[in-house]
């Protein structure tokens, strides 16, 4: 650990310095390495990770070839036949309840790494990212330990009498490929359950945030995670380190989360193998505000649903629909909410509104702001690059928006733009907010504000979503299903739902008499 140059016994993470906290590396940035069977390796090809708020290098990351994922996965299959595919239940839980208390530890490396990679404000890595890496480990330590299999008693009319009953066991060796939105929290989210059921992990973070995972490979080894169990290789999706991995025919499964179209590519690499997959992909959300709401709630919550994370949460909202009555003092409100986002610095309290992950998204989503006028949008506020006439000029943020006046079926309120914009548009009655709520081929989250129950409950049942939220947002209970419908993804996870995709059942059936 002491030569931060040679490759194989680097501590990554170890030289960071304060200043990463606002994208800025002063000194020469870290180089963040592969973690392979408990060692960080990776000499050859090498790529840049620039910060979102200035532009500049924050870390000199290796990309893995097809040998280095290869080296993982069989690191990870080895690892299966030591004493981790040996360990207990509780053993098993045991070791997650450490690696939570090592997160806890590195708390504020890790705040460093995430705000670094993503220029997201540090008071929210605080509360929001961070803390929910323990909490998931902590989760799903809970969850193994408290979840039985079913059994059943059978009795056959010729006479036969037999006790069925399931044994849990793992999948195997399981590809972990994540995106750079929530990068900790989506990679525990996964990691976490995958190792309760005793599987081992090859997992590949996004190019664009390598450093919180590189960070768990540390902890990993510091709870005592033996060798082989959690792998790291950093990379690009086609051609790189993502492909490799989730066309590996030692890959026994793959959990992902990212864009629709990947999921499809990815389903096409799974197909050789018959290899399961479980999606958690893109999302056009709908936000329902009836004419009955809270308004001071349904402005400041979709405020929040539209704007957290620079937009940047698969379950942020960017179709409002308002019912006609106060469909103009709604808009009006929550332009001015938008309006008053605060830009400010990473490490800043005050920061509300962060850069998008890089200066290619940042374009992709300024394309839209001009296709949104091009297809007829009334701009409110924003639409256009903030100038700060700092270091953050050659950073990569936009201006919250706020729309109104598109078609249902234009382009930019139907293709996922994935930042700070929500269109909002008016509804008559109810019949007509789900009609227009389902109108899309994706079904990840809604948002409804209301204050009739009644009418709560029939959006839950009405809505083509995985999530209906009422009168809140982003409000998770790790122990409930998550997933989408339609192109928003492929199963559930989270509680017990986690524990079936990363674990296989056997029925045994013992004859009695
Ligand atoms: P992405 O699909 O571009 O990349 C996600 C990961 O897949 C990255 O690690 C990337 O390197 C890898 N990858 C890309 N192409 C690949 C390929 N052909 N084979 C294997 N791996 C490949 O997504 P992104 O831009 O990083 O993240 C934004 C997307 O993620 C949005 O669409 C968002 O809605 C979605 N998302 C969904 C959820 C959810 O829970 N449903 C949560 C967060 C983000």
């Amino acid at each position: 650990m002491s030569d931060p140059q040679a490759p194989g016994t680097i501590a990554p993470t170890a030289a960071w310095p304060e200043s990463l906290r606002d994208g800025d590396p002063g000194g020469s940035p870290p180089r963040l390495r592969h973690f392979v069977n408990g060692a960080f390796t990776g000499a050859g090809a090498t790529f840049d990770k620039v910060s979102p708020v200035t532009g500049r290098t924050v870390a000199e990351v290796a990309e893995a070839d097809a040998a280095t994922v290869d080296a993982a996965v069989h690191a990870a299959r080895a690892a299966l036949r030591g004493p981790w595919g040996a360990a207990s239940v509780p053993q098993r839980a045991a070791a997650l309840r450490r690696v939570a208390d090592e997160l806890d530890r590195r708390f504020e490396d890790l705040v460093t790494a995430e705000v670094a990679d993503t220029g997201k404000s540090v008071p929210q890595a605080r509360t929001l990212d961070i803390p929910r890496g323990a909490a998931n480990f902590r989760a799903f330590a809970d969850i193994i330990a408290a979840t039985g299999t079913e059994s059943f008693t059978t009795v056959t009319a010729t006479g036969a009498h037999a006790l069925n009953y399931a044994v849990r066991k793992p999948v195997g060796v399981v590809a972990v490929v994540v995106p750079w939105n929530l990068p900790l929290l989506l990679l525990t989210w996964k990691v976490a359950p995958a190792l309760a059921c005793g599987n081992a992990v090859v997992v590949k973070p996004s190019e664009e945030t390598p450093s919180s995972a590189t960070l768990l490979a540390e902890v990993m080894a510091a709870a005592g995670i033996p060798d082989g169990v959690f792998n790291v290789v950093h990379g690009f999706g086609p051609g790189s380190a993502g492909e490799h991995l989730t066309g590996h025919p030692g890959v026994d499964a793959i959990t992902f989360t990212g864009e629709t179209a990947t999921g499809r590519a990815i389903m096409r690499a799974a197909a050789d193998g018959v290899t399961a997959v479980s999606f958690e992909l893109g999302g056009k959300n709908a936000g329902l505000v009836f004419a009955d709401a809270d308004l001071d709630a349904a402005v400041a919550g979709s405020v929040r649903s539209s704007f957290t994370n620079g937009g940047q949460v698969c379950l942020c909202t960017e179709r409002l629909l308002v019912a006609r009555p106060v469909f103009e003092e709604f808009t009006q409100r929550l332009a001015k909410g938008a309006g008053e986002l605060v830009y400010g610095w990473p490490s800043g309290d005050e920061t509300m509104t962060m850069p998008l992950i890089s200066t290619g998204h940042r374009d992709k989503v300024l394309g839209y702001y001009d296709l949104a006028r091009a297809e007829g949008a009334t701009v409110h506020t924003g639409g256009g690059v903030p100038r700060f006439g700092d270091a953050r000029d050659g950073g990569a943020y936009v201006q919250p928006t706020v729309l109104t006046g598109l078609a249902a079926g234009a382009r930019t309120n139907t293709e996922e733009i994935f930042g700070p914009v929500v269109h909002v548009a008016p509804f008559d009655d109810e019949e007509e907010a789900y009609a227009l709520a389902n109108d899309t081929d994706y079904g990840l989250a809604a948002t409804v504000w209301t204050r009739d129950v009644g009418r709560a409950h029939r959006a839950g049942a009405r809505l083509d979503a995985g999530l209906v939220w009422v009168n809140t947002w982003f409000l998770r209970d790790l122990r409930t299903p998550f997933g989408g419908v339609k192109a928003s993804g492929i199963g559930r996870e989270g509680g017990a739902h986690s524990l079936d995709f990363y674990s296989e059942l056997t029925n045994v059936c013992v004859e009695l008499t």
